[in-house]
Parts: C-alpha cells; structure tokens; sequence
C-alpha cells in the first residue's frame, strides 16, 4: 500500500482498513470514516480540502499519506451516451473502465488485471497474455474518476453510477484480495454505498476462489460460461480443463444459496458463430442448466482484428434466445454499446489506439452494425 514515496495510499483502503491506519498513527477510529467520505463521496485528493478536519492532523495526513488514483490518459464519450476511460496503473500498462447508461440504470464495468492470463478463444483481453493485478486502489480508482466526472454526487443522492460489473480486463477472482477490498468498498455507505445486488463479479469459473468468495463477500455473480459441453469448453475457456462443469456449477450454486436469498446465478454466454450457436448448443444447454436457478444473458461475439470468430445472424440468435426462454429461462442478449469508440465487451485492448486506427475500425464497426440491425436487444445488463 506504500510506494516510493513511503507514503500510504488511502484510496484504496476499507473502512476496517482506514480505521487501523488512523490507530496506527495516534487518532481516532472515526476520522475513517470522514476521510472516506472526502475521498468517494466528494472525490477529493487532496487533505487541505478536508474541512472538517483539524489543520495539524491534516498536515499529519500529508507527511505520511496521499490519495492516488490511476492516472486517466483518455476519456470518451460515444454517440449513445456510452464513456469509456483508459487509465494507467503502476505497472505500466493501460486498462479501460466503461460506463453504460440506460434508462435509471448506469452500469460501470470495471478492469481487475491488466491483461489476463487464461486466454479465452475469443477475447482480446486474454490474446494480450497477464501483465499485472491491479492493486484495491487502481480497482476502486476506476469507481472514483467515473463518479469524479459525473461532479461526485454523493451515495445518498440520485448517482450516475448505480450498478458495477467486474466484467473489465482481467479475470477477477485471480486478484482476488484487490477485487474484494475493492467491491467492499462499493458497496460502503462511506465508500459509494451501492446495493451488494448491484455489484457483479463475473468469472470465467476459478473454482477454488468461488468456494473463497463466499467467506468474504455477498456480491451478484455471473459465470461466463460460453459452452454447454467440456469438450466444447475446453477449447473455448482453457481454464475448463482444471475445473470442469459439473464442479463448476455445484461450486457456483453453492454461492448463490450461501447468499441465502432469492438471487439467482447470471449465465453470460458470448454467441460465436457455427461455435456454440446452433440448435443442439441450446438443447444441451437446457439440460446442463435444469438445476440451477439462473438468468442466461447472450452476448452476441464482438470482433476484433484476427479474433477468428464472427458474430452469429440476428436470426441465429433469436432463435438461440427462443429455444432457452420457451424452456422457461429468462434470457436476454446484451446490447452491444458504444461500438465507436471500442468500449464493447471483449473489445477492450488497453491500449490508446492512434486516431487512424480507431476511425477504421469506426468505419468497419458501423457496417457490421447496419447489417445486423433490427436485432432484438433487450436490455442486458445486470
Ligand atoms: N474474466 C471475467 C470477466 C471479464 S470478461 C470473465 O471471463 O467472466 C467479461 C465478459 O465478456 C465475459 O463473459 C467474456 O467471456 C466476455 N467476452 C470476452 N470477449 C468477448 C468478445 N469478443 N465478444 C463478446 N463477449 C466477450
Ligand atoms: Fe480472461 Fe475473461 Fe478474457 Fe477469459 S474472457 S481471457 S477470463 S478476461
């Protein structure tokens, strides 16, 4: 939590966490929980704007702390309202947080690692390979520039940000310290005081660490499952062949019923065409799925240069959709959003791309999404 500087980051501390530091350098618990505010709700970095604060512990706070966010290299603003931010971390490398209103909702999707070691077929993240975990502040520092550039409205009152996804660059529950500190956090009401319903880890399914999770935390939790079979998701999720299936889903139904409420697993399953896209994909699927209460989202492939893989017709996915909700599975497909400027799911690289670049892509994104218009996207989201 220290860096060069010797200094302690408090951006990224718990309320458990903050309230130690403060012990630890003669003060009291309480101060956590007003420098918390400070931080997420107002989204200060700075001790000198703590008016609540006494100026010798202010000056105390800024011999031995700081509070450091990720540095932004870029915000955009897509045509459909849409923000995607690259950000980056210490090591080095960029990640990329998006927002994505719609209607009251706003969901912020948020990064856990820069790259990711498990190199699933189809996603961009995971052909770039692990390049480093994000520390609980480069976590939550994604949280707080979003709500920074919404003017940082307080948790009590209405907020741009109302739902957060794990769903970002990297594979969460392999940073799993940062992750849950973070997710702590959110949901704080000294932090940004969001509904734990609300808060989403997505998995590509690290058995042992969902058995884990459960000890720490009571967020939603979607499993990118992507395949009804081993054989198929082997190829699809390497990761398959350590946890398969069977132990997938008792590890992840287990979860759900420790939560011990009415909440329901999220199956995300990316649609690849002739992959896993075709008739007896869904039949199988309904079968694997039969005991474990859930809600399927369909996330129709979003390319990217060399993936190998195309997105399936509208067709095909209705009639993927169909064949699961006459099953009596509540499905969605997941809308693709702010395609211009590369925020789409799997589309995140990390990267700055050069201007020439994106406007291709841009170009290239825009027809792809002439010829599949009219597709039903019901709002997809969680
Ligand atoms: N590592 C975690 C969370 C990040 S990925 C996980 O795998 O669940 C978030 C979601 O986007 C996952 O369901 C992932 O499979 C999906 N995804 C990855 N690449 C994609 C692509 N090119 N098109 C559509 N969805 C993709
Ligand atoms: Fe990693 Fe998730 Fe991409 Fe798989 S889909 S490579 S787990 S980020």
């Amino acid at each position: 939590m220290t860096d060069t500087t010797g200094k302690i980051n408090l951006l990224g501390l718990t309320l458990q966490e903050m309230e130690k530091f403060f012990e630890s350098i003669g003060e009291k618990r309480f101060r956590a929980g007003q420098v918390m505010k400070w931080i997420h709700h107002y989204g200060v970095d700075n001790f000198e704007a703590m008016t609540n604060v006494g100026k010798a512990l202010r000056e105390k706070l800024e011999r031995r702390a700081e509070i450091r966010g990720p540095e932004v290299v870029s915000e955009d603003i897509s045509s459909d309202g849409t923000r995607k931010w690259v950000v980056r971390v210490a090591s080095g490398s960029c990640v990329e947080t998006v927002y994505i209103p719609q209607g009251k909702r706003g969901t912020l999707c948020v990064s856990s690692q820069a790259g990711c070691a498990l190199d699933c077929s189809f996603c961009s993240t995971g052909k770039q390979g692990f390049n480093s975990n994000l520390t609980a502040a480069e976590v939550i520092g994604q949280v707080w520039i979003a709500n920074k550039s919404f003017g940082s409205v307080p948790a009590t009152v209405d907020r741009a940000i109302t739902n957060v996804v794990m769903m970002g660059m990297g594979e969460p529950l392999l940073n799993f310290d940062n992750v849950i500190a973070a997710m702590h956090l959110m949901m704080d009401d000294f932090g940004y005081g969001i509904s734990k319903r609300r808060v989403t880890l997505s998995t590509s399914g690290v058995v042992p660490m969902i058995d884990e999770l459960a000890k720490h935390i009571d967020v939603s939790l979607a499993l990118s499952l992507h395949a009804p079979n081993d054989a198929l998701r082997n190829q699809l999720v390497p990761i398959n062949k350590k946890y398969p299936l069977k132990m997938l889903l008792e590890s992840c139904r287990n979860y759900m019923s420790a939560l011990g409420e009415k909440r329901v697993l999220t199956i995300e399953y990316t649609l690849l065409k002739d992959v896993n896209d075709k008739p007896e994909h869904a039949v199988e699927m309904i079968e694997l799925l039969k005991d474990t209460p859930c809600k399927i989202n369909l996330i129709p492939f979003n390319p990217f240069p060399h993936s190998g893989y195309e997105r399936p017709s509208n067709n095909a996915i209705r009639r993927f959709q169909d064949l699961l909700h006459h099953a009596g599975f509540n499905v969605t497909v997941r809308t693709t959003r702010g395609e211009d400027i590369d925020a789409a799911c799997g589309q995140l690289v990390g990267q700055v791309m050069d201007r020439t670049r994106r406007s291709e892509r841009y170009i290239a994104v825009r027809e792809l999404s002439a010829e599949t218009e009219g597709a039903q996207v019901a709002a997809a989201r969680t």
